[in-house]
């Protein structure tokens, strides 16, 4: 059997962790399919199609990764999309917890949905969305931080282009 597993999660912006993190499923599952959650609740920096436009051109050499975005329940989405497997990064402990949590709660929802973490890079360990754009806020270089082309959209966000 085929598996197609999503990858979800805000990418606001796509970074150089969330990138390995893609390769690395992209090496183990015949489909991954990056989706990108439409999350009304948090006050993103770029919008929806924004955050799509970054991940489909970073992610345009590696073949089985799709992109795509989502509203609502992921355990709606992966039906909808016939995957079964979800695959989330781990960086800390402190992410332990939380992803306990969810990963937990979507079991119960649905138990024939798995659930697999992969461990950060430890070069990325550190590495997350909010620092990224702290340190671009300030006009510091994030070019070890994410590619090229989010660096250039970080830019223009932050007025320096
Ligand atoms: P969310 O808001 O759902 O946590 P993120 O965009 O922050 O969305 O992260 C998406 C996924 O990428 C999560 O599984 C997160 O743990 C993982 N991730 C983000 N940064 C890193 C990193 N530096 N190393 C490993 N995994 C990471």
């Amino acid at each position: 059997m085929a598996i197609k597993a999503v990858c979800p999660g805000s990418f606001d912006p796509v970074t150089y962790g969330h990138l390995d993190i893609i390769q690395r499923a992209a090496n183990v599952f015949d489909t991954v399919i990056v989706a990108v959650l439409n999350n009304t609740s948090k006050n993103p920096l770029f919008t929806v199609e924004q955050r799509i436009e970054l991940l489909k051109e970073v992610t345009k050499d590696i073949p089985n990764v799709e992109v795509d975005s989502f509203n609502g329940l992921l355990i709606d989405y992966m039906k909808q999309k016939q995957a079964n497997t979800i695959v989330r990064g781990l960086r800390a402990i402190s992410d332990f917890e939380y992803e306990l949590q969810v990963a937990s709660i979507n079991r119960k929802l649905d138990d024939s949905i798995e659930t697999f973490f992969m461990m950060t890079n430890n070069k990325y360990s550190y590495l997350s969305s909010s620092i990224v754009k702290e340190v671009a806020k300030y006009h510091a270089s994030v070019s070890d931080l994410v590619p090229p082309i989010v660096e250039e959209a970080l830019m223009k966000k932050y007025g320096q282009i």
